[in-house]
């Protein structure tokens, strides 16, 4: 058994505890509490920092890792366009698999134990086994023709088993219809089929742009006149893009909804009958969406994680970041202080993260009995000095630090700020494709 002992505690589901230990045997938290009352064992003292459940990163794309700032300065249709030819152009499984490692690494550092990624790939899925991180791996769909939807459903079904023999239970599968402008009707109704009759999570995003919202209610639009030059009919789908799921048996399927900037109050009412959402805010804010409304979301009862999306529109991932611009973007929409305060903001970044991904009983607090998921953030910091009160430390000063510790179901990741078990050359490596999607550019024009 070993406790691990801070300056601060938070268990997200209790109070914070000045002076607590975490007890740890094995893969899971035997104790949480004062010193006084803790078993025996070897104490592994993290100093001046602040003890908490890994983070959750609710939404990412781990394997476009390698397309951190190679898609600035563009509209949304022009950012998805070129994310999408380049990928094909370039990025091999080799390239994705490095991309999603460097992903994974990022993530560590920054105290996310626990990732909700979507991928085209099976990078994300192997590179998470990799670094014994925890996640579930949605695997994307495609096909805005309702002709193909058989051919992706068929295409889907088999990449989800050649993988489900390599789950673990920290690593689990799920699928994604990718998004309106990406997926007919006809394919959300077989993939929420699909999901419900395999047992598997589904994630969408949904609820984003106004060019979606555009398409789905109007059938107008960039994204309608990209589908139609491909000769595709587009006709008016639904009274907005959640209600689109609603009719298509998506939400029937309890998905975590990524996104939801564009929502109403009839949308949040849908919403609210099961399904959860990521909340994206620095990605929404950047490509120019919104600010979604996330304390009605909230009040309504939604489970709500904070999620980064791919650094590609970010262009970092870390969890703290997000939970501060979660929070202050709140107050700037509705132009009240402390709409979400830190300590919710925190619990949205962990506990919300864990609802919304539904792997609540296992992480995401500080609870005996559930798995040893830990990440501290040292206090040695000018920024982090004087110290009031941790949660607000951490949510608005604390923000783009590293983690200085990480352990993963009792297993260290992250030992005094430096990451352990890696390949140093996969940073150099992923350089080497960035440079490869720059020469592709370059061919374009
Ligand atoms: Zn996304």
């Amino acid at each position: 058994l070993i406790l691990y002992r801070a300056r601060w505690v938070l268990p997200i589901s209790t109070p914070p505890l000045p002076g607590g230990v975490v007890g740890v045997e094995g893969d899971s938290i035997m104790y949480v509490g004062p010193p006084e009352g803790a078993p025996s064992g070897a104490t592994h003292d993290l100093g001046d920092a602040v003890l908490l459940p890994g983070l959750v990163n609710a939404h990412s794309h781990l394997e476009l890792t390698v397309m951190r700032g190679f898609l600035e300065g563009l509209d949304f249709a022009g950012w998805i366009d070129r994310l999408w030819r380049s990928k094909k152009a370039v990025l091999d499984g080799g390239r994705m698999l490095d991309s999603a490692r460097l992903g994974v690494m990022e993530g560590l550092i920054a105290g996310v134990t626990t990732f909700g990624d979507t991928a085209s790939s099976a990078a994300p899925f192997h590179a998470m086994l990799e670094f014994g991180v925890r996640g579930i791996a949605f695997q994307e769909v495609f096909g805005p023709d309702p002709a193909d939807a058989d051919a992706a459903i068929a295409d889907l079904g088999g990449r989800i088993d050649a993988l489900a023999p390599l789950q673990t239970g920290e690593v689990r599968l799920g699928v994604s219809p990718h998004a309106p402008y990406t997926v007919s009707d006809a394919l959300f109704r077989a993939t929420a089929r699909y999901a419900t009759r395999a047992g598997l999570p589904i994630a969408v995003h949904i609820a984003e742009s106004h060019v979606e919202q555009a398409l789905v209610t109007a059938a107008g639009g960039v994204f309608a006149e990209g589908l139609r030059g491909r000769g595709i009919s587009v006709e008016i789908r639904g009274r907005s893009p959640v209600e689109l799921l609603a009719r298509t048996g998506v939400l029937a399927a309890r998905p975590l909804l990524i996104h939801c900037v564009q929502v109403d109050v009839d949308d949040l009412r849908l919403i609210a009958g099961g399904s959860t959402v990521a909340h994206c805010p620095v990605s929404n804010a950047k490509l120019g969406h919104g600010i979604a409304p996330i304390r009605e979301l909230l009040d309504a009862g939604v489970a709500v994680g904070i999620g980064t999306d791919s650094v590609a529109s970010n262009d970092r991932m870390h969890l703290l970041e997000e939970a501060h611009v979660a929070s202050i973007a709140q107050s700037a929409r509705l132009r009240q202080a402390d709409v979400i305060p830190a300590r919710e903001a925190l619990q949205l970044a962990t506990l919300g993260g864990a609802r919304a991904l539904h792997v609540d009983h296992l992480v995401g607090s500080l609870e005996v009995g559930k798995q040893a998921d830990l990440t501290a953030f040292a206090l040695d910091q000018l920024h982090a000095v004087p110290a009031q009160e941790p949660e607000n430390l951490l949510v608005h000063s604390c923000r783009g630090q590293p983690a200085s510790f990480v352990c993963v179901g009792g297993q260290v990741r992250v030992r005094d700020g430096r990451l352990q078990h890696f390949d140093p050359d996969v940073p150099r490596r992923v350089q080497g494709t960035a440079d490869l999607l720059r020469q592709w550019l370059a061919q374009q024009s």
